[in-house]
């Protein structure tokens, strides 16, 4: 008799192979169903058992969809009523004590995103460099981390329950602990990974006997420049993970940049696969790694992020590449699908052409399938869709509305007029002489409230109930309106009011060559509010003047000065989705020329302040530290382009928001524009240290209350911050202003926090 060696258990489950998947999907609904039904929740309108019915029926049709298109590993729990750290927060039970008396549970989550009248929501930042944004968990040195997997055994339950191959996803305990905020005292939220360590363990546990066969932890924070520490904190816990003898399989998943050395320690610590985003150069780091060994590679070689057709040839490549050095390799998207639209079957109104070069959501989950297909069958086996792919990057890259001939040779012919001549203080005196402002001049940052009767003549004019003058003869009834009201409240400088931006920078995009402006590729932004972002597809040129008619007509109803309004190229950039073909700041400068072009227009109709805003000049800086000089080189060098165009008596002003700005305080400096007016209520004006130690000599206006809540601030407190700023500022180059523009705000709000800001003002201004 024969004998047979016992067949040894392996200490590693693995989980079944698959060949092709997604690192997650959008959530909001393809007809943005879960907006309407959260915000009906909150109106009371529905109750919970709707809401959830809603929930549950976006989560069975996604997964159906991925399925039916060949998908055969399918990322559930990717699914939020709101924000995936803050699911994460009420898993590990970190949810901030504030909330804790209220009962429900799913209310109390809603507080903790949005705030209730007694207590203030988490705060809310970007989700790396996208234009996402995440709830900011805060952690104690005594927040006792509790495990309630709840909803994600739920989610798992309805997947298995509909037949679906379904990877669970959390975010990994790094990342959590490393976008949190550590409060009370706590310095660093990371020094608290161990205390997640038995929580994660029981997780697994329990997914495993629910039926999860593999499980994947996000962990984009690797890809960004972590300490030896943090890695080796990293390296520790998943290897601590993947000893647990009964447990689903592990995908650790890094995206939005090269995981670099990070790749062979967490390869290392034993999980069984780890998801690379190839499409932002993690290449080298796969072929140069010598840890892989049997671990799967999922490779992620479909842009989730952008929405251009992926070059089938090229992402081959990349998979023959990896498939050279790893054990084995799935196909994927480079990250979450979170960030692209549902559907480019919803566009009506985009032309074949155009049409042929994009992939939304839909079509990149097909081309995962196709590539997965090639690399199990072979290229072969996808001829038809390789010749289709070669015929759209063709196309593409001949049609004539990529490439504008003059625009390149402008930009060409501008480059070197960066600067402006004149220093900016010797600018500041021949500004003043023409503009006779006060000390410690009062504005405001642009917008006013967006009324109801803005709302109506946009969409009777979408709707075709009105006609482009009588929109027009609205449009200036409110800008009338705004003027007035500011003349009434005795601010020094004057806005329009932006009622004509659905958008500020849909709106030039609507204006400018090279923009498509989609219908319907709405993209969720934060909670319930979603985004449409332009897609950028071709030189920019702008045939017309874009606002010089508002100005001219809002300039003409005051004898003050009204700023020009305008956006800057790098904020266009950052919100909408950009060429692939053009390194960026190609295209930076190109939308640069467009808007130096306007501010010269609006120069010539009389405007004698010109603002251009860059609140997302932060969000587009590199993860890596490496890559961050050759940005903020051509960030800054695209805003002089557009604003040095001007004589030296027009002042320019610039508007920064929605970020801290310590590691870009020399790129403001570099910018040059004469006003700076920054966000600063909620950090008492630290920015203004930050600023004047380095020799910052240009006038700034640090907002002086936070326009996002719809507290009006009392002249004292206003008194009290612009006491603060002088302690640091000269009254010469103060300026006051709210943190941001008034769009979201009521009018009653807005008068009142006005005058109060006027009041103060002048108080401070008569004890100069
Ligand atoms: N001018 C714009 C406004 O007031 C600026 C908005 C912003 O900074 N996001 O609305
Ligand atoms: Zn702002």
């Amino acid at each position: 008799m024969a004998v047979t060696t016992p067949i040894t258990t392996s200490p590693r489950s693995t989980g079944p192979a698959f060949g092709a998947t997604v690192l997650g999907t959008p959530r909001v609904g393809p007809d943005r169903e879960l907006k309407r039904a959260t915000e009906s929740y909150w109106a009371g309108a529905i109750d919970r058992t709707e809401l959830e019915r809603v929930a549950a029926r976006l989560r069975s049709d996604m997964w159906a969809g991925l399925r039916a298109a060949g998908i055969d590993a399918i990322p559930v729990n990717t699914f939020s009523f709101y924000d995936q750290m803050l699911d994460t927060a009420a898993l590990l039970g970190a949810l901030p004590g504030r909330v804790a008396h209220i009962a429900d549970d799913l209310d109390r989550y809603f507080a903790a995103a949005r705030g209730t009248a007694q207590v203030a929501p988490l705060e809310m930042t970007k989700w790396f460099d996208t234009n996402y944004h995440y709830l900011v968990p805060e952690i104690a040195p005594h927040t006792a981390f509790r495990l309630d997997a709840t909803s994600v055994l739920d989610d798992l339950d309805q997947a298995l329950r509909e037949g679906i191959a379904a990877r669970p996803v959390l975010i990994g305990p790094v990342t959590f602990l490393a976008l949190s905020k550590g409060v009370d005292g706590l310095s660093d939220p990371l020094t608290r990974l161990d205390d997640l360590v038995p929580l994660y363990r029981e997780l697994l546990t329990h997914l495993h006997a629910a039926g999860a066969q593999w499980v994947q932890f996000d962990e984009p924070i690797l890809v960004t420049d972590v300490s030896d520490e943090t890695l080796d904190r990293a390296a520790r816990l998943y290897r601590s993970l993947s000893e647990q003898q009964v447990r689903p399989s592990l995908l650790v998943a890094t995206y939005f940049g090269d995981t670099g050395g990070a790749l062979d320690r967490i390869a290392g610590a034993g999980v069984e696969a780890i998801a690379v985003d190839l499409v932002s150069g993690g290449l080298d780091a796969v072929t140069g790694s010598d840890a892989l060994g049997d671990t799967l590679v999922v490779a992620g070689v479909v842009d989730g992020r952008n929405v251009w057709r992926t070059d089938l040839d090229r992402a081959l490549a990349r998979l023959e590449a990896v498939r050279a050095v790893a054990g084995s390799v799935a196909v994927s998207t480079s990250c979450s699908l979170l960030h692209v639209p549902y559907s480019l079957a919803a566009e009506t109104g985009i032309d074949a052409t155009l049409s042929s070069w994009l992939a939304f959501g839909d079509e990149k989950v097909a081309e995962v399938v196709t590539l997965a297909t090639a690399v199990r069958d072979g290229a072969e086996s996808i001829g038809a869709a390789l010749s289709d792919s070669r015929a759209a990057a063709g196309q593409r890259s001949a049609d004539p509305r990529v490439r504008n001939d003059t625009v390149r040779a402008t930009v060409e012919a501008e480059r070197r007029h960066r600067t402006r001549s004149t220093p900016a203080t010797r600018r500041r005196v021949v500004q003043q002489q023409e503009l006779g402002l006060p000390l410690l001049p009062t504005t405001t940052i642009g917008s006013y409230p967006q009324t109801t009767a803005i709302r109506v003549a946009r969409a009777d004019l979408r709707a075709g109930r009105i006609d482009g003058d009588e929109y027009t003869a609205r449009m200036r009834a409110e800008i009338a309106e705004v003027v007035r009201l500011q003349e009434k409240l005795g601010l020094d400088v004057l806005v329009h009011g932006e009622p004509e931006r659905n958008d500020m920078v849909q709106y030039f995009a609507e204006q400018l060559d090279g923009f498509f402006a989609s219908e319907r590729g709405w993209v969720q932004s934060y909670g319930t509010r979603c985004v449409r972002p332009p897609i950028l597809y071709g030189d920019v040129a702008r045939p017309d003047a874009m606002t010089v008619d508002w100005f001219r007509y809002a300039q003409s109803l005051s004898a003050k000065p009204v700023k020009g309004m305008l956006t800057g190229p790098v904020t266009i950039l950052a919100w909408s989705f950009v060429r692939d073909d053009l390194p960026l700041a190609d295209t930076a400068d190109q939308v640069a020329l467009a808007i130096r072009q306007e501010t010269v227009d609006l120069e010539a109709a009389g405007a004698r302040i010109v603002q251009v805003d860059e609140p997302a000049l932060r969000e587009l800086l590199p993860l890596r530290a490496s890559e961050r000089p050759r940005y903020l080189d051509w960030a800054v060098g695209a805003f002089q382009l557009a604003t040095s165009g001007v004589a030296d008596t027009t002042q320019i002003h610039t508007h920064l928001c929605y970020s801290e700005f310590g590691d870009v305080i020399g790129a403001i400096v570099d910018l040059d524009a004469d006003v700076t007016s920054i966000e600063a209520a909620r950090s008492h004006m630290e920015v203004l240290d930050d600023l004047e130690s380095v020799g910052f000599d240009l006038g700034v206006g640090p907002g002086v209350y936070d326009i996002h809540s719809p507290r009006v601030p009392s002249v004292e407190e206003i008194v009290d911050s612009l006491g603060e700023a002088l302690a640091v500022v000269p009254a010469e180059r103060l300026w006051v202003n709210p943190d941001c523009g008034l769009k979201t705000r009521g009018t009653d709000e807005v008068v009142a926090s006005l005058t109060n800001l006027v009041a103060a003002a002048k108080q401070v201004r008569a004890e100069l």
